[in-house]
């Protein structure tokens, strides 16, 4: 553009000069012709007048200013010239000067000279004795007057030359300066002082260039902005999501989702495999891009459970436009799906258990096919196994009655070691019956909770530390009143838990050696039923267990300290 400009200036410079240079040769050509018309006419008046003193053509020029006198007959022959002999001379009847020369005015013609070849200028006279007096002088005419300007206009153009260069160059600084520098400024990022250098028509352009940018700079901020909080929501969702498009290229995926797969590559716009190579993700996604069908599974990825929802993005008749992927961690539901069907499995069987052996018994005495003395015995067996369902069922319902009412139990102001004694108490013909000693270390120690839960947790405590120990043991429970809360200690001298059960021992039904023949009868609730209300409590368990030696369960619970 700069060199475009500069050319056209210099151009137009030029035409300008030239043209200038033509109309001022011009001008100056016509005046110098009237100039030599007025003088040669004055001069062959003049002269003609001299002539009628001496009518000598030679003593004439002498007083044509160096023009050259001729003399023609009225026929044209020509009589006499100061500059050739007349008698060489052809008849000049025929010429325009000598065929309009009158004797009251001098007649000039301009025309080139048939003799010389030149241009020349003609003043004619009549003479009084009936003769033309002719004066020539040679004249250049417009080339000549051009030629004469010649060294002039040369040097107009030169300066206008050098003057258009100047202008162009000024001119073209000036406007396209602005623009280089917008575009510059454009490109470094920086166009806040994007300026036009003072010219409506630049500045009108970089005014709405900068408005253009501010505008694609403010819908920039807007997707960086909904980019951000769309990563920030992905980011802080446990769950993992990845978007694809429909080349089932990653557009999208959560921290979760990388971290679910193990991926620390970067994915976005690389292929679904550099996530997963996942058979059953591959299959259902290539089924939404495809046949725009959902697919939900469950996914075992290392320990954990996800429930994987493959769905279409499509929009009308488009078909799919992308495909996204949800990952639910669904560990901990589909543990508890299994713990209660076991749970039902379990209750059902352990119930089933002292139902067949009532229904059996009774059936033996409907018959009366016992003796009397069998009988009580028999008697005695069917109320052990009602108690065992009866306890069975309590515990069944305790656990359940835990769930439903955790935060609307009535809670009061409960001392621990009156529930702890009572416990014990209520627990003396047991511990006498396996010969097992309870030594009861209580203090004035007070919680918020509600008293029949209490009950329970120290009751299923102390049930197994006698239940789970051995002839002569001991077991000490011990309530106190610590920095750390009101604290529950029961202890025994049992037979102790094996380190890879005692992860396990809280959770529903698990019972050490279930299925061996010789284990001690429960219901596999006791522990559950502790660990639920302590947790909700927001309480802590400690277990301290060896195998053979003993084991002792700590209790950590909020105190209540009423405020005096
Ligand atoms: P259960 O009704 O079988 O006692 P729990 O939930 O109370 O059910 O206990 C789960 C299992 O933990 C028991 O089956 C037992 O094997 C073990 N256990 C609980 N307490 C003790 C203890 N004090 N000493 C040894 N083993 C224990």
């Amino acid at each position: 553009m700069r060199k475009a400009i500069y050319v056209r200036f210099v151009v137009i410079a030029l035409i300008t000069a030239v043209l200038c240079g033509v109309i001022s040769a011009a001008l100056f050509a016509l005046n110098e012709e009237e100039q030599t018309r007025g003088h040669l006419s004055a001069l062959c008046f003049a002269v003609s007048r001299i002539y009628e003193v001496n009518p000598d053509a030679l003593y004439l020029s002498g007083f044509a200013d160096g023009g050259r006198v001729t003399i023609v007959a009225p026929d044209g022959t020509v009589l006499a010239d100061s500059s050739a002999s007349a008698d060489t001379m052809e008849n000049h009847g025929r010429r325009e000067e000598i065929i309009r020369a009158n004797a009251k005015t001098p007649v000039t013609v301009s025309r080139k000279s048939e003799t010389l070849a030149a241009p020349f200028m003609y003043a004619t006279i009549k003479l009084s004795d009936g003769n033309i007096l002719r004066l020539a002088r040679e004249y250049s005419g417009i080339g000549g007057g051009i030629i004469h300007q010649l060294p002039i206009v040369i040097a107009a153009l030169t300066v206008a030359l050098f003057i258009a260069a100047f202008t162009a160059n000024t001119f073209t600084k000036k406007v396209i300066y602005p623009l280089e520098k917008a575009a510059d400024d454009i490109a470094a990022g920086s166009y806040d002082a994007l300026s036009g250098g003072g010219y409506y028509e630049v500045e009108k352009i970089t005014g709405r260039i900068k408005a253009l940018l501010d505008k694609i700079n403010k819908s920039q901020q807007e997707t960086a902005a909904e980019k951000y909080k769309i990563e920030y929501i992905l980011s802080g969702m446990p769950e993992g999501f990845v978007l694809l498009d429909a080349d089932k290229k990653i557009q999208l995926a959560g921290k979760s989702a990388k971290k679910i797969f193990r991926c620390k590559s970067v994915v976005a716009g690389r292929d679904i495999s550099v996530l997963t190579r996942n058979v059953k993700i591959a299959e259902s996604v290539q089924k939404a891009v495809t046949e725009n069908s959902f697919g939900i599974f469950d996914l075992n990825i290392d320990d954990a459970v996800y429930s994987v929802r493959v769905s279409p993005v499509s929009e009308g008749e488009f078909g799919a436009l992308g495909v996204t992927i949800l990952l639910v961690d669904v560990t901990a539901e589909r543990r508890a799906q299994s713990l209660r069907s076991e749970f039902f499995t379990n209750a059902s069987h352990e119930l089933k258990t002292p139902i067949t052996s009532i229904m059996g018994f009774s059936q033996m005495l409907e018959n009366g096919l016992v003796d009397r003395q069998k009988s009580a015995e028999i008697c005695a067996r069917i109320s052990a196994e009602s108690q065992r369902m009866s306890n069975l069922i309590a515990d069944i319902l305790t656990i359940s009655r835990l769930e439903s009412e955790t935060a609307a139990a009535e809670t009061e102001s409960v001392d621990l070691g009156e529930v702890a004694s009572g416990v014990s108490d209520a627990l003396a013909f047991q511990a006498r019956e396996a010969n097992v000693a309870v030594q009861l270390e209580r203090a004035e120690v007070r919680v918020n909770a509600n008293r029949q839960q209490m009950h329970d947790l120290l009751n299923n405590l102390v049930d197994n530390a006698i239940k789970y120990n051995v002839p002569n043991g001991s077991v000490t429970v011990s309530v106190q009143s610590q920095k750390r809360g009101a604290v529950i200690m029961v202890a025994d001298t049992g037979i102790g838990i094996a380190p890879a059960a005692q992860g396990r021992i809280f959770e529903r039904f698990y019972r050490i050696g279930a299925g061996s023949g010789k284990v001690v009868a429960g219901t596999g609730l006791g522990l559950a039923i502790v660990k639920h209300i302590v947790s909700g409590l927001s309480g802590e368990i400690e277990l301290e267990s060896a195998a053979g030696k003993g084991t002792r369960v700590t209790v950590v619970l909020p105190e209540y300290r009423p405020s005096v």
